[in-house]
């Protein structure tokens, strides 16, 4: 990926965690790499095709000074999310916060931290099969669409689908959402939560029913498990209802980990359903 580079940014601001730093202020020194393409810019020769450095260092000096932070990282993390926010063009960003005049009575040439944050591909699949079915979803969809660390929103076809796991219980609506996002794998999960709790989502029967399930399927081509959290998901590639919507928005995706296209996937599930 290409990039576009400010190197030690000087800004005299306000940052730390002792009182006196609050007061005096100091100098810090703010770097920045922005990646992006700049294919465009390069055979245009057009600034709106790139991303002006000009602008960006003015966002830096203008979010360093807007409050005090007791840490850089916080300040870092603030710098980071807002240029990503501002300037679509750029995929990803690390910054470097430096303080070179650290008080901590001991001689260094700065004490920093550096950071990458940037945009993830996120696919998320959706049911619903109590009550209100359509407007769960629709809910669903709003809260992640107006989410400011969201971007690109786009939703499958809605389809309804039999029961799965437990029988006993009423169609579902099934679909999957796909959205970019500057948000970790486990912060996603929790939103998606809260968003699943607003809909009075209570988990009673293991895959029993639910007004909203909300269920994180794809995270760029992350692989991790934990306690709380499996990506891809684990049931992703056994479930039609999940694999058709999929398919729509992704038609040539491939599994991460198995390195299989989905549409295989698909293809067997609907052999098997016809004989
Ligand atoms: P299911 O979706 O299988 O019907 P739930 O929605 O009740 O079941 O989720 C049960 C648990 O699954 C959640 O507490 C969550 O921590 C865990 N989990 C693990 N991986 C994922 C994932 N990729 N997406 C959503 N939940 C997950
Ligand atoms: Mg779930």
């Amino acid at each position: 990926m290409d990039k576009i580079t400010i190197k030690n940014l000087e800004v005299f601001c306000n940052h730390g965690v002792y009182k006196e730093e609050n007061i005096l202020g100091q100098k810090f020194l703010v770097s920045a790499e922005l990646s992006l393409s700049t294919r465009k810019a390069g055979l245009s020769d057009a600034l709106e095709d790139s991303v002006s450095y000009g602008d960006v260092s003015r966002l830096i000096t203008a979010e360093m000074k807007k409050q005090n932070d007791k840490l850089l990282e916080r300040a870092a993390e603030r710098i980071a999310g807002q240029i990503l926010k501002e300037f679509p063009l750029i995929d990803s960003v690390r910054i470097e916060v430096k303080k070179p005049w650290a008080p901590v009575m001991m001689h260094l040439d700065y004490a920093s931290v550096s950071i990458e944050r940037g945009w993830h591909r996120v696919y998320v699949g959706v049911g619903s099969n109590m009550g209100e079915r359509q407007a769960w979803i629709d809910m669903a969809a709003e809260a992640l669409r107006s989410d400011g660390n969201n971007r690109n929103f786009r939703s499958a076809q809605v389809i309804e689908t039999e029961p799965y796991g437990y029988l006993e219980q009423d169609k579902f609506l099934n679909t999957v959402f796909t959205f970019e996002s500057l948000y970790e794998p486990e912060e996603l999960l929790l939103r998606m939560q809260e968003i699943e709790k607003e809909a009075h989502r209570e988990r009673k029967i293991h895959w029993g029913p639910r007004t909203l399930d909300l269920d994180l399927l794809l995270y760029d081509n992350r692989i991790t498990e934990s306690p709380v959290l499996t990506i891809p998901h684990p049931e992703m590639t056994k479930r039609l209802f999940v694999l058709i919507p999929l398919c729509e928005l992704n038609p040539h995706g491939v599994h991460p980990l198995y390195r299989k296209r989905f549409a295989e996937y698909k293809e067997a599930l609907e052999q098997q359903e016809n004989k």
